[in-house]
C-alpha cells in the first residue's frame, strides 16, 4: 500500500482564484500534501478587478489584486505549494487515484478540487477578433489607461460592465454604455454612481452589430432592438462585458456539467467523480461573488480532506 501511494498527492487544487487559494489555506493548515495548479495569470478574475467593495472586512474596499495576493501569501505562509503548469488537458480515474493530465505530464492525487473559474464571453460580431488588442478589450484594468482622453464604449449592463465603465472614467473623456435593455442589471449602488456620472452616457436598447475600423477600432455599428434602426457610434475603443463562460472544456469527459458547461455538484460540492470537488464560479449555482467563492473553498477543502483521510484510515471520526 505504501509503495502504491508513492507519488500520489493528497489533494490537487486546480485554479488559483479565491476559491482555490482558500481551499489551499485550509488544506495547508491541515498538513495535507496539497498542490495548487495555477495558470499564467495568478489570482483569477478578481485579480483584474480594480477595487472590490463588497468583500467583508475591508470597509474602504481593496484592490482585487491585493486581496488575492494576500490570500496567496497566507496560503504559502502555511506551506501550500503552488505550481504554474496549467492548462489542464484532462482528468481521469485509476481506482481511488485521480490522474490530472497537464501539458507537462501527469499528476496523481486522492482528491481534486476544481476551481477553474470562468472567462469573459465573446460578443460574436464582425471586427471583434480582428481588432482584439487594437481597441477591443475584455479588461478595463489592463487596457483602460491606453484610452486617455478618448471615447470608449462598454457593452453590457451587468456588474462587470458598470464597474469597469466607472473605472474607465478615470482615463477616457467619455464612456458610453451600450445595453440591450432600458435599464441596468448591475446592483443599485453601481447604478446610482453610473447614472449620475458626468462622463458617462447610455445607449439603451441597442445591440452591437459590428465593430468597425481600419488599423484600430474607429466605431460601432449599433441597431435598435425594437425598430432595427442602425446608427454608427464613433469610439476609440470598446470593452465587452456580455457574460462569462466556465473554464471546463477539458473536464467535459470527466465530470457532469450543466447545459452551460458549469460543473454540477451536490450540497457538499462533490462532483460526479468520487473524490473530485468543485468550488467557486465554475460550479453550477454559484453566485459569482468573491465572498461566496471563499466559502466554497472552505467546504471543498474540508470535504476533500475527509475523503483522503477516510481512504487512508486516518480520519478523526
Ligand atoms: P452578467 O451579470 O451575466 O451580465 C452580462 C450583461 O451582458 C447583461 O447585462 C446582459 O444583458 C448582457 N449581454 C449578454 N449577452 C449579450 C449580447 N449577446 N449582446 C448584448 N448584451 C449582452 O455578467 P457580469 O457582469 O460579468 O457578472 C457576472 C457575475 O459576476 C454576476 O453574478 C455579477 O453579479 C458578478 N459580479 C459581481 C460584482 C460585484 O459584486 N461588484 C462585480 C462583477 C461581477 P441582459 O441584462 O439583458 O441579460
Amino acid at each position: 500500500m505504501e509503495e502504491a501511494r508513492k507519488g500520489v498527492l493528497d489533494v490537487v487544487i486546480v485554479g488559483g482564484g479565491p476559491a482555490g487559494l482558500t481551499a489551499g489555506i485550509y488544506l495547508a493548515r491541515a498538513r495535507m500534501d496539497a498542490l495548487l495548479l495555477e495558470k499564467q495569470s495568478p489570482g483569477g478574475a478578481p485579480a483584474l478587478t480594480e477595487r472590490i467593495e463588497n468583500y467583508p472586512g475591508f470597509p474602504e474596499g481593496i484592490s482585487g489584486y491585493e486581496l488575492v495576493d494576500r490570500m496567496r501569501r497566507q496560503a504559502e505562509g502555511f506551506g501550500l505549494r503552488i505550481a504554474s503548469f496549467n492548462p489542464l488537458l484532462g482528468l481521469k480515474e485509476e481506482g481511488e487515484v485521480k490522474v490530472l493530465i497537464t501539458e507537462e505530464g501527469e499528476l496523481r492525487a486522492y482528491a481534486v478540487i476544481l476551481a477553474t473559474g470562468m472567462r469573459p464571453a465573446k460578443l460574436g460580431v464582425p471586427g471583434e477578433d480582428e481588432f482584439y488588442g487594437r481597441g477591443v478589450s475584455y479588461c478595463a484594468t489592463c487596457d483602460g489607461a491606453f484610452f486617455k482622453d478618448g471615447v470608449v464604449a462598454v457593452v453590457g449592463g451587468g456588474n462587470s460592465a458598470v464597474e469597469e465603465a466607472l473605472f474607465l472614467t478615470r482615463f477616457a473623456r467619455k464612456v458610453i454604455v451600450v445595453h440591450r435593455r432600458d435599464r441596468l442589471r448591475a446592483g443599485k449602488i453601481l447604478q446610482e454612481r453610473a447614472l449620475s456620472h458626468p462622463k458617462m452616457e447610455f445607449k439603451w436598447k441597442k445591440v452591437v452589430k459590428e465593430i468597425k475600423g481600419d488599423q484600430r477600432v474607429a466605431g460601432l455599428l449599433l441597431a435598435d432592438v425594437e425598430s432595427g434602426e442602425q446608427e454608427e457610434l464613433p469610439v476609440d475603443g470598446v470593452f465587452l462585458y456580455v457574460g462569462n463562460l466556465p473554464n471546463t472544456e477539458e473536464l467535459r469527459d470527466a465530470v457532469e456539467l450543466d447545459e452551460k458547461g458549469f460543473i454540477l455538484t451536490d450540497a457538499e460540492l462533490r462532483t460526479s467523480m468520487k473524490g473530485v470537488f468543485a468550488a467557486g464560479d465554475v460550479r453550477a449555482g454559484a453566485v459569482w461573488q468573491v465572498a461566496a467563492a471563499v466559502g466554497d473553498g472552505v467546504r471543498a477543502a474540508l470535504n476533500a480532506q475527509f475523503h483522503v483521510e477516510n481512504l487512508k484510515g486516518t480520519a478523526y471520526v
